[in-house]
């Protein structure tokens, strides 16, 4: 393996689903879709599980991409649902694995639960979710919403989130998920680096309070994912901000899902430089070069 900076060189989409979560492509098809799109450093981030890396970085090296190692972890501030994105941290951690199983494991259930109330007033079964989930798949709505489509309720997985899905409708449930201050410890005690998703989609109270993001940092955050298409333009000013006031990194991403969302991957990118200091920063796991 050659190490190098100018291995990386290239636009990076540090945020990318397969259908070891709720996207719709194996990992290998997901790289090839980067790489088709002009990406050259990749990173695999699935919902609370960490699966695809294999299949997903010898995909990206043997189409000459780097792979970065990569996780959007639930967590939950009082009622707002935070991702919180890990790099380059080591996948056998013991508290970080215990916390990913206990979320996946409660997810099903939470499941379980939103299917059973829909099938209230909708034809649809728990059998329809999973024959929709590839296998160990971390579940979540996306996999109901296409049940959803496949008994022709709904077109498509935003009209399903805009309906059925939508929590107005009385059929949302929460699942366990751990307070951001615990997220970005436990990536960081893993070696990796902790990144806060898409932190100021629209609807002013969906960002985490300035004190609260004030703590995570001190509680060892490494960065905002700032150029992504859900963030509003004065919350991206906001966080520009305050990441050049701590000196954070600062990335830009896709956070593609196949068909399952209009993102498309490379539509926001990463700098060389951000990577650099990603990679600089993460110690818990390797990334891969071509
Ligand atoms: P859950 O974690 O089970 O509550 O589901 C949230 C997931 O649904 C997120 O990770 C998104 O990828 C996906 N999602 C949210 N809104 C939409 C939407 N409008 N269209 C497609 N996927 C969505
Ligand atoms: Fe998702
Ligand atoms: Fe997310
Ligand atoms: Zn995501």
């Amino acid at each position: 393996m050659t190490t190098g900076p100018q291995l990386f060189t290239g636009p990076g989409d540090l945020h990318l689903h397969s259908n070891h979560s709720d996207g719709t492509e194996a990992p290998a098809r997901v790289m090839r879709q980067a790489h088709a799109a002009g990406v050259r450093t990749a990173a695999l981030t699935d919902h609370d599980r960490t699966t695809g890396w294999h299949e997903a970085g010898d995909a990206a090296v043997a189409l000459g991409m780097t792979f970065v190692p990569g996780m959007e972890l639930s967590a939950k501030h009082e009622w707002r649902s935070v991702h919180v994105l890990g790099y380059l941290f080591d996948p056998a951690d013991a508290a970080l694995s215990a916390e990913t199983d206990r979320i996946r494991g409660d997810r099903i259930g939470r499941a379980e639960r939103i299917v059973r109330s829909i099938s209230r007033d909708y034809d649809l079964t728990w059998d329809d979710v999973l024959a929709q989930t590839a296998e160990d798949a971390t579940v979540g709505r996306p996999h109901i919403a296409d049940a959803l489509i496949a008994r022709g309720i709904v077109r498509d997985r935003t009209e399903a989130f805009d309906g059925i899905l939508h929590p107005r409708e009385g059929y949302y449930e929460p699942h366990y998920a751990p307070d951001p201050l615990t997220a970005v410890r436990l990536i960081t005690e893993a070696g990796g680096v902790a990144v806060i998703a898409h932190p100021v989609t629209a609807g002013r109270d969906r960002m985490m309070p300035l004190a609260f993001i004030e703590r995570l940092i001190a509680a060892g955050l490494g960065g905002f994912e700032i150029d992504h298409r859900e963030n509003t333009a004065q919350g991206k000013a906001l966080l520009r901000e305050i990441a050049a006031r701590h000196d954070l990194i600062v990335t830009g991403s896709s956070d593609y899902h196949g068909a399952g969302k209009p993102n498309r991957p490379g539509e926001n990118t990463t700098s060389d430089e951000m990577i650099a200091r990603l990679i600089e920063r993460g110690t818990g796991s390797a990334p891969r070069y071509p």
